[in-house]
């Protein structure tokens, strides 16, 4: 019967859950034994993949161009009809699974005790919740895409007033701050609206899912097994005694060679000794083009993967005005291929996104060849372990094969401003998008 399904997402992104449903039937009342647990386990990822890609390719749309109001009401409409039934059916397939005592292939307990956790954290009523958070998102992302100001007599993003924040004439610099600052208060009242709904929404999948606080729940959706919270609070502890006051020393030298009396927020992205800022890039073709000729002499393999991307449209890499905020790495599960999404305006910055989004997109090349069984959840920013979903399939890649794709992203850490957010080294982030500007994380997931 899994045969009969699209070998690729664009026929089946029109699909209705009742075109669906028979698949996850078929799956639910198959007998499982060890004999044909491998096969059952690659048919669930087959319709998983669609579904997800499917989902992938709905959000992206709605990322590109907030105002696209066809592309929204088609996410929406997923959002409210195949989402829920598709989490709802996964549930009963993971339930199957961990009933049946069956011993998975090798290479599979991770991904099996991540299934257990998912399992025990569901819940029905939370279906529409998880529904609201996902078009809550979408909200905040209209609402930040369409915030524009008026500079030297243009239309500008507030991502494009960033290269103003390094002009060496501090005044100028101030004034762009306040007036993206001031365009940013104007939306004060709808972004607190929206997060007063996101509490909302979150303490009700809380008090549903049996826990008594959102971040035991959140920390059971990102599953994370290594580390708990006060771990979390040892490791502030830590950033405070040491970072802190590394980060004060290097304020107060800045401070000195700018020669001001206290720093501002509109002077921390100049030179401080005054030469001029970096323009590593003008077009998007050029930040490509280097880009490209830069994974090349790293590896050429990166190279033919960067230029595949490239070559098929993979790449969304401009500001402009109505695009979502930040940047990310999604995979398109089906065709097992990534997509880079970011906010370029032309600085030494979005070089470092590029480089650090390159590094998610890689593990996804480098799982195709793997033998997967994904048994992905539904959605992009499967909040287990990675917006860019890469995070979801590295954890069922068998463990020897884990050292090559972890070399493979070798690029200079940096701090990444979402909490929760992305692990330098692993690249696998917290389920969400990092959003550079506002230094908040989107709540997605994140976020
Ligand atoms: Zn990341």
């Amino acid at each position: 019967m899994i045969d009969s399904l699209p070998k690729t997402a664009q026929p089946f992104m029109d699909w209705g859950w009742s075109q669906i449903e028979p698949y996850t039937k078929e799956l639910e009342g198959r007998p499982l034994s060890a004999g044909n647990l491998a096969g059952w386990l690659a048919d669930w990822t087959q319709l998983a993949s669609l579904v997800t890609e499917t989902f992938a390719r709905l959000y992206v749309a709605t990322t590109v161009d907030t105002t696209d109001k066809a592309a929204e009401a088609r996410y929406r409409a997923f959002l409210d009809e195949i989402y829920p039934r598709a989490i709802a059916a996964e549930q009963k397939l993971k339930e199957k699974l961990l009933a049946s005592g069956l011993q998975p292939p090798a290479g599979f307990e991770l991904p099996l005790q991540r299934m257990q956790i998912e399992a025990a954290l569901f819940r029905e009523e939370n279906l529409p919740l998880l529904t609201e958070e996902r078009k809550l998102s979408n909200e905040f992302d209209k609402i930040t895409g369409a915030q524009t100001v008026e500079w030297e007599g243009q239309e500008v993003t507030l991502p494009q007033l960033r290269p103003v924040f390094q002009n060496p004439d501090r005044e100028v610099r101030e004034r762009a701050w306040r007036l993206s600052m001031a365009r940013q208060l104007e939306d004060r009242d709808a972004i607190n609206a929206l997060w007063q709904k996101f509490m909302g929404v979150r303490g009700q999948l809380t008090a549903n899912a049996d826990l008594d606080n959102y971040r035991s729940y959140r920390w059971r959706e990102m599953l994370r097994l290594d580390y708990g919270p006060d771990d979390c609070m040892t490791f502030h502890e830590a950033i405070e005694a040491v970072a802190v006051p590394a980060a004060l020393r290097i304020y107060e030298r800045r401070r000195a060679r700018l020669g001001v009396a206290a720093l501002r927020p509109w002077d921390l992205s100049v030179d401080p000794l005054g030469r001029p800022p970096l323009r590593p890039f003008t077009t998007v073709d050029e930040l490509e083009s280097k880009t490209a000729a830069m994974f090349r002499r790293v590896d050429p393999h990166l190279g033919d993967n960067f230029q595949i991307m490239r070559d098929e449209g993979l790449l969304d890499l401009e500001n402009r005005k109505g695009k979502a905020p930040g940047g990310y790495c999604q995979t398109f599960e089906l065709a097992r291929k990534p997509f880079i999404f970011m906010n370029a305006v032309g600085l030494h910055d979005d070089v470092q996104t590029l480089l650090h989004e390159g590094g998610h997109a890689f593990h996804v090349f480098e799982i195709r060849a793997a033998a997967l069984y994904p048994a992905v959840g539904v959605g992009p920013g499967v909040r287990r372990g990675g917006v860019d979903g890469d995070g979801t399939a590295l954890r069922a890649v068998p463990a020897h094969q884990r050292g090559r794709l972890l070399l493979r992203s070798g690029r200079r850490t940096r701090p990444h401003r979402a909490p929760g957010g992305c692990h330098p080294v692993l690249a696998v982030h917290g389920g969400g998008r990092c959003l550079p500007a506002l230094g908040v994380h989107q709540p997605r997931r994140r976020r």
